[in-house]
């Protein structure tokens, strides 16, 4: 048995019962990363010595809990007091948190132990990882394509084994998308599931938190972990947080005997014409897995989805035009060197310098959205189309308890292929953006292989979406899909 095999739950239960030491499998893992991680590019820094302290409080006992031993990675938009959190971007190259966000404290303070800092597009925005100031990161499947992104490193990273599960981030689709094109599982929990504070803001009412992992189960601890109330973010809510992992294997939906008492809603807006051949198979077996397992299948309708991405692109360039406003080189990141005549070219050149095209584009676009004159026709349209989407499921889930969809039209795309088409990257987040916008939870998995004409094979991902805070519904229909389909045990030829 190989540590670097192992779920988050096999690995910690393999340690708790000596089988393996936690200073051996941090090695295992850096060694591994050390192999591969020069092509694949997944990690912007590693934390080797800290992961061997923590490692080492472990075996001595005196590092426990639920994730006690297990390796994991977290996005580089997540603030640390430990290393860089440089979020893709020049504008934070050096920056140094003073403090550490809740979801990675509470990951430590499981026992879980960071090997360092993943990878992703510049300040979250984008679709390939191709966007950071760091150099891309490739798919472990493909390293001619794109791990997807904005959380590309932590994808790539899970599914490469150079760390057992990870944190990512999601605005728009940045956990589900790469989660989807590496062939791992990713959630995006309810909008206040889980605490922001710590997390660099992209556009605040869409970001959230979670976990990208092997399998349901991991998913499941991990949101347990990172979920619950903090009196640091204020639109975290105050909600009892339910043991998601017990609830795989009880209550409703959980039990392996039990014909799944689960109504699945199929939109027809998800299917058909847009998307890859092997998507339009994985999300029919997908079907015929869950009603072999006694789920009602029953025809919603989604009528306002073609609205999703324009609306998404209005409300989140909008939000981010106004986060990113602090980044001027005085009051935060880069601050240009060159010399000026007054505080505006300062501010000016600073911000010239330290940010990249991408998230130049965005910050014009939401300015402009969000400019007087224009408001009323561009932002404040955008939030009725938000709660016209929004009501959409509202009504669906009268009548299903989960939405089965694709999570992406096709595999992973070519690096370059989509770099000078905005419009074609922003498009790809078509069967994401919605949950965001309308705060529900949303997982995708593994669920089939795209055979290219290369010989490669790719994998497609397919999405489930709850009703808001049911996300313990989400992880028992998740689960059993992963059941009885083996796609998520697959590796990546490395
Ligand atoms: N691809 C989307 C965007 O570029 C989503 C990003 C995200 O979820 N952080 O905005």
């Amino acid at each position: 048995m190989d540590p670097i095999d192992l779920t988050a739950i096999e690995l910690r239960e393999a340690i708790a019962a000596g089988h393996f030491r936690a200073v051996d499998v941090v090695e295992a893992y850096l060694a591994r990363i050390e192999a591969l991680d020069g092509e694949l590019g997944c990690y912007r820094e590693t934390w080797p010595d800290r992961a061997r302290e923590r490692a080492r409080q472990v075996d001595a006992g005196a590092l426990t809990g639920p994730l006690a031993g297990v390796p994991v990675a977290v996005k580089d938009n997540l603030c640390t007091d430990h290393g860089l959190t440089a979020c893709g971007s020049r504008m934070l190259e050096n920056y140094r948190s003073p403090f550490t966000a809740t979801a990675v404290a509470r990951l430590e303070a499981a026992g879980g132990i960071i090997l360092g800092k993943t990878n992703m597009d510049e300040f979250a925005m984008g679709g390939s990882t191709e966007s950071s100031y760091f150099g891309r990161t490739v798919n472990p499947w493909d390293r001619s394509r794109v791990p997807g992104g904005s959380s590309g490193g932590s994808a790539a990273a899970v599914a490469a084994r150079l760390c057992t599960a990870a944190l990512g981030s999601d605005t728009g689709g940045s956990i589900r998308q790469p989660a989807a094109y590496c062939g791992i599982v990713g959630l995006k929990p309810s909008y206040g599931r889980v605490s922001r504070w710590g997390l660099v803001a992209f556009a605040s009412s869409l970001d959230q938190i979670g976990p990208m992992t092997h399998s349901v189960g991991d998913a499941a601890l991990l949101l347990g972990i990172i979920a619950g109330h903090d009196p640091l973010d204020s639109t975290c809510v105050e909600q009892r947080v339910p043991d998601y992992l017990a609830g795989l294997e009880s209550g409703e939906g959980g039990g392996e005997t039990a014909a799944l008492p689960m109504r699945i809603g199929v939109a027809r807006q998800y299917l058909g014409g847009a998307n890859h051949a092997a998507v339009e198979q994985a999300i029919e077996q997908a079907r015929e897995v869950l009603a072999a397992q006694g789920a009602q299948l029953v025809e919603i309708d989604l009528p306002h989805t073609e609205y999703g991405v324009p609306t998404y692109y209005l409300v989140a360039t909008s939000e981010a035009s106004s986060n990113l406003a602090r980044y001027d080189g005085v009051h935060y990141g880069h601050r240009t060197e060159a010399p000026v005549e007054d505080l505006v070219e300062l501010y000016s050149r600073s911000r010239a310098e330290g940010f990249g095209d991408e998230v130049k584009r965005r910050i014009m676009l939401g300015t402009f959205a969000l400019s007087s004159g224009y408001f009323d026709q561009y932002y404040a349209r955008a939030l009725k189309a938000r709660r016209l989407i929004r009501q959409d499921f509202d009504r669906a889930f009268q009548q299903c308890d989960v939405i089965l969809t694709p999570t992406a039209t096709d595999p992973a795309f070519r690096l370059g292929e989509k770099l000078d088409d905005p419009l074609a990257m922003y498009l790809n987040d078509v069967y994401t953006a919605n949950c965001n916008l309308a705060g529900l939870p949303a997982i995708s998995l593994p669920a089939g292989l795209a055979e290219g004409e290369d010989g490669t094979r790719l994998p497609v991902g397919l999405q489930l979406i709850g009703p808001l805070f049911q996300e313990e519904t989400l992880l028992q229909a998740a689960h059993r899909y992963q059941r009885h389909t083996d796609w998520h045990t697959l590796h990546p030829p490395l």
